[in-house]
């Protein structure tokens, strides 16, 4: 099969990509690459929505940052383009030439309303609530007569209404549908568009797709498809249904769960390489217990036979915790190149920067790289090494630094730090515990105010460490403003308070 496969990711350009279809466009690409096959992206328009470039630019910069790449599409065209459905009405309307001249589509005259009215009194008699097929045998008198009223109509599909389709789905083993609930799909609609329905059918076989992946939530328009390639003397594709990404709730993955479009976790500041992987994982694994595997891992070990058909949970906090690998394990210079536009962005360092900059940016993305989690995490968490505008968390503060005998020790720390001739890690450290012993305190009792004047925190990594990579004047500045203000009891509430790492 290798260098046959075609797969497509067949998004509709609603204006955002959701991680559901960030997710499709994944396992279709997988599949793709697994197999050295190729990957088709198709914008799929004919609904109410006409792409617009702003919306091909959220598609296309959405799997771009995630890498994945496709082989055809709209920018790049290919072999079976156009690759936008609005742009390829003439063969939809083929099609639909072609079912209504074999008796196999029919004009339908009814409106919507009218359609409806009798789904309510179906739905009453507790029948299944389809078109009841009012349109698909009139005659051509009929037909002209309700013309003549000014009707126009839409195309409908005939549907079998008698034994079952099966689905033979790659992931769902064989999906009996009973036909004789389904009622007559609308194809065509009356604007002339197709609708979903026939375009996809027309297309994925115009783009000779093999392999059709796509979300569970489409299972059941598979029935519709499989019958519309029958009719018109199409191949069936394969299908895989992919799992629904459900909610912690194991309610449908929506807004109320938190961010939903993939751009939003690229702006929360997640790693694309960590996202490709958490999403990876959703309703697939590798067979056994990694979770952290490069790409080229997961291309190796995919296959649509280890994907699950049970629902899959889109669990935030596995996603923050893997995040938090990626960083931890990237080399710290290479993290730099990931951390730096963001501390641009909140105006805490220059865009351009000297070598000696860059050194020391290396030592201080280093020193939080066990704790962030999150490339958003260093402008909040690691604010203070970049600026002294900190704000003092009220945990700080009622901890240590509302404390009467932390002026003090912030005065001490004043002195011993601007008596050292050098200005280093094992100084500092021998600075602040001479402070412990001579006080007769435990060193925790020096430390901890240090850092919580120092970076208005309480947590964060070795203070030693994080001293020597600050400025002394700059600390002894820090010290003196914070003594004061403790003495004088103005420390201001903190408005975002504790976030610190
Ligand atoms: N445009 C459809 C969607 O966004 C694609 C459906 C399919 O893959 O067949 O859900």
């Amino acid at each position: 099969m290798s260098d046959q496969v075609r797969t497509r990711f067949a998004p509709s350009p609603t204006g955002s990509m959701h991680v559901g279809n960030a997710h499709t466009a994944l396992f279709n690409w997988l599949f793709a690459r697994k197999h050295g096959g190729t990957v088709v992206l198709r914008i799929e328009d004919t609904d109410e929505l006409r792409s617009t470039p702003e919306a091909l630019d959220v598609i296309y910069g959405g799997l771009t940052w995630l890498g994945i790449d496709w082989d055809e599409g709209p920018d790049i065209g290919g072999p079976c383009g156009p690759y936008v459905q609005s742009e390829r009405l003439e063969r939809y309307q083929e099609a639909v030439n072609t079912l209504v001249g074999e008796g196999k589509a029919y004009p339908c005259y009814c409106t919507p309303e009218e359609v409806e009215e009798r789904r309510q009194i179906m739905r009453a008699k507790g029948l299944p609530p389809k078109y009841d097929g009012k349109c698909s045998s009139l005659t051509e008198q009929e037909r002209e007569a309700l013309e003549a009223e000014g009707r126009e109509p839409c195309i409908r599909f005939a549907m079998k209404h008698t034994g079952n389709t099966v689905v033979n789905d790659r992931i769902h083993g064989d999906v009996v549908y009973d036909n004789s609930l389904c009622g007559d799909p609308v194809i065509l609609k009356q604007s002339g568009f197709p609708t979903y329905h026939l375009a996809v059918v027309v297309d994925d076989d115009a783009m000779r797709i093999t392999h059709i992946i796509r979300g569970a939530g489409h299972l059941p328009n598979t029935q519709t498809h499989l019958q519309l390639q029958e009719a018109l003397g199409i191949p069936h594709p394969e299908y895989a249904h992919l799992p629904l990404i459900l909610g912690e709730d194991r309610t449908k993955l929506s807004k109320r769960h938190g961010a939903v479009s993939i751009t939003e976790y690229q702006d929360l500041g997640y790693l694309p390489e960590a996202m490709f992987n958490f999403l990876s994982l959703l309703g697939w694994s590798p067979g056994d217990e990694r979770e952290i595997l490069s790409r080229d891992e997961i291309v190796s070990l995919f296959s649509l036979a280890s994907c699950n058909k049970a629902p899959s949970v889109f669990d935030l906090k596995k996603a923050e915790w893997m995040n938090g690998e990626y960083m931890k394990q990237m080399e710290p210079g290479q993290l730099v190149g990931r951390v730096h536009p963001w501390l641009v962005e909140a105006g805490l360092i220059e865009e351009e920067l000297t070598p000696e900059r860059r050194e020391w940016l290396v030592k201080v993305v280093e020193l939080m790289q066990e704790r962030a989690k999150l490339l958003s995490t260093y402008p909040t968490w690691a604010r203070y090494f970049f600026t002294a505008d900190y704000e003092y968390e009220n945990r700080a503060r009622s901890k240590w630094l509302d404390k009467e005998s932390t002026p003090d020790v912030l005065d001490r720390l004043t002195a011993a730090f601007e008596a050292l001739d050098e200005w280093h890690v094992q100084t500092i450290e021998v600075a602040v515990r001479g402070i412990a012993e001579e006080t007769g305190v435990s060193a925790g009792k020096i430390i901890h105010p240090c850092r919580a004047a120092v970076t208005g925190t309480t947590i964060g990594p070795s203070l030693f460490h994080l001293l020597a990579l600050l400025d002394r004047d700059d600390v002894l500045a820090r010290l003196r403003r914070t003594a004061e203000l403790s003495r004088q009891g103005k420390l201001a509430p903190a408005t975002d308070n504790d976030g610190g790492a």
